[in-house]
């Protein structure tokens, strides 16, 4: 694939350019979709070159592919055109979003370096594969402030969420990335996209995305991508090809012509939630309201009814976990994304039963206004449970 580049380019302009530099050339409009899972190869000793020096570097393969769970072109297109928008030399995609944060603690483990230093909150099941030591590592949960106490020889990443799932709570990534020292930061950018924030300029090493999200953009794919620099994208596709964890090619192809309407989404999914989030800051039924300084499509508030009955009460808007599709969800984090975190960790991170957690979509915002005005109504019908004290009409 050609790579060359010329005068760095708008992201607008990368997000529907970026992986498809080559189709003119070779004569086609839309990206070729490459379903094979292995390849013809007549010089097995020039292969046994190609694999060696996979193996050393874990680099792409020059020449032609040689087997699915290597590397598959498709997928690549999409990688490519991530790494452009997220400003990385190279970015690796996988099975979903749990599969990209398993491979990065597995690489860095195989490294020695099993010591991860995170601040919650956490997506979910982010929060509970690290406290459950599923893969081995060994968390400490610290506040942004504590982070350069937390480090040890062997921590071998700091994780951060910002604006973190799912209270939006967010944090100075540059800040963050200066008490990291010498060891990696991994910033979850899922929430905000590289429209709305690169990390990568404010120094994270490693920018995680849950593809499921806004990069596939239509609730239609399960996927997971890295970007970073060549040297760790190298580890990363040497942990993929041994576990497996590949992204299929059709899921490729559905994420690259995602991105390529990724600025045009959040722009206006953004707009809907600020306005979403002015007219529930000014609601007396809602008791707070979320909405980060960056903006973004996501809205976090807390009623003072019955939340649970303004889940049963939406019509319009789906009731369902995940975020970032073209059409409204909305969730209860206690409930169902941040259910397996132990109660009081929860808490803790600021997740109270109360929240709910909306992921606006591309929808006219007074159909949207009119939905959740009719289940806030329901809500406050239906909740019977006291105020907590420490409510306020804030957005924050
Ligand atoms: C959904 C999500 C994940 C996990 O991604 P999957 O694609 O569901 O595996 C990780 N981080 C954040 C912030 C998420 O919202």
């Amino acid at each position: 694939m050609d790579t060359t580049r010329t005068a760095p380019r708008a992201l607008a302009t990368e997000a529907v350019h970026a992986g498809r530099d080559d189709l003119a050339r070779q004569g086609l409009h839309a990206p070729p979709i490459d379903l094979s899972t292995t390849y013809p190869s007549y010089d097995s000793r020039g292969e046994a070159a190609r694999v060696d020096a996979f193996a050393t570097t874990g680099a792409e393969l020059d020449g032609p592919p040689v087997y699915g769970r290597l590397g598959n072109p498709t997928v690549a297109r999409f990688e490519t055109a991530l790494a452009r928008l997220e400003g990385t030399e190279a970015a690796v995609a996988f099975a979903s979003g749990m599969a990209a944060l398993s491979a990065v603690l597995l690489a860095r483990a195989s490294m020695g370096l099993r010591h991860v230093v995170a601040v919650r909150p956490l997506y979910g099941c982010s929060d509970h594969l690290l406290t459950a030591g599923l893969l081995g590592s060994e968390v400490t949960w610290t506040d942004p402030a504590g982070i350069a106490d937390a480090l040890r020889p062997d921590t071998g990443l700091v994780i951060v969420e910002s604006p973190a799932n799912p209270t939006l709570a967010e944090l100075d990534l540059r800040a963050v990335a200066h008490a990291c020292g010498n060891v990696p930061l991994l910033a979850d950018n899922t929430f905000a996209t590289p429209v709305l924030q690169r990390p990568a300029e404010q120094g994270a090493r490693f920018v995680l995305h849950s593809a499921t999200k806004y990069l596939g953009g239509h609730g239609d794919v399960l996927a997971g991508v890295v970007a970073c620099d060549e040297e760790f994208a190298g580890r990363l596709r040497q942990v993929r090809f041994a576990t497996g964890g590949v992204l299929h090619p059709l899921a490729g192809y559905l994420l690259l012509r995602g991105l390529s309407t990724l600025p045009v989404r959040v722009r206006v999914a953004s707009a809907n939630a600020a306005e979403l989030a002015r007219r529930l800051s000014e609601d007396p039924r809602v008791a707070r309201v979320h909405y980060p300084r960056i903006g973004g499509a996501m809205i976090a508030f807390e009623v003072h009814g019955d939340p649970h009955a303004l889940i049963a009460a939406v019509r319009l808007i789906t009731p369902a976990v995940s975020l970032g599709s073209v059409d409204s969800l909305i969730q209860h984090p206690a409930s169902i994304s941040h259910r397996i975190v132990d109660a009081e960790d929860r808490r803790g991170a600021g997740v109270s039963d109360r929240l709910l957690r909306l992921s606006v979509g591309l929808e006219d915002v007074d159909d949207l206004w009119a939905d959740l005005d009719g289940a806030l109504a329901r809500a406050e019908a239906e909740g019977a449970a006291p105020v907590p004290a420490e409510a306020g009409g804030t957005v924050g």
